[in-house]
């Protein structure tokens, strides 16, 4: 197995009332040029958790982090409008829940967090904030969402 110190989530950027399910994103995604889905998990609207690469093999979702993270997405992230929004359903939130506590058991020390928080820190002031955000991904806080989740070597 790799070392793994992130566990970093993804949304699919799908409009509210549009669909884009596991066979969808894995064509795209080959039709890019990668072998597979670029993610570990994809979570549909229905909270069912869709398995891609395998834990052992790197992942193609988070340019500079891939090797030693796992990649998680879910379905949505953007508004009927077409604005950020977290449009996550309750069974997904349901379903990243149980996934996220199993994989913290077996990564302890990975962080969960969200794609734009692997923004460059452009202030270098050791923060990533909204301003430097490269793009919204996830449309939400997952260091919030997951705090509980935190990595128990951090504060040893
Ligand atoms: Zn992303």
């Amino acid at each position: 197995m790799r070392t793994i110190t992130m566990i970093i989530l993804h949304c699919s950027a799908t409009r509210a009332g549009q669909c884009y399910d596991f066979g969808e994103c894995r064509r795209d995604h080959i039709r890019r040029g990668f072998q597979n889905i670029g993610y570990h998990y994809y979570v549909t609207r229905d909270g069912i958790v869709h398995e891609g690469r395998r834990l052992s093999q790197v992942g193609a979702h988070c340019k500079h982090h891939n090797q030693h993270s796992i990649g998680i997405c879910y379905e949505g992230g953007l508004d009927i409008n077409g604005e950020a929004a977290d449009t996550r359903t309750k069974a997904q939130r349901q379903s990243l829940r149980t996934l996220l506590t199993r994989l913290h058991r077996e990564f302890p020390d990975a962080i969960i967090l969200g794609h734009r928080d692997l923004s460059p820190d452009t202030d270098g002031n050791g923060h990533i904030t909204p301003n430097e955000w490269l793009k919204q991904c996830p449309c939400f806080d997952a260091l919030i969402d997951y705090e509980d989740l935190e990595p128990i070597g951090l504060f040893k």
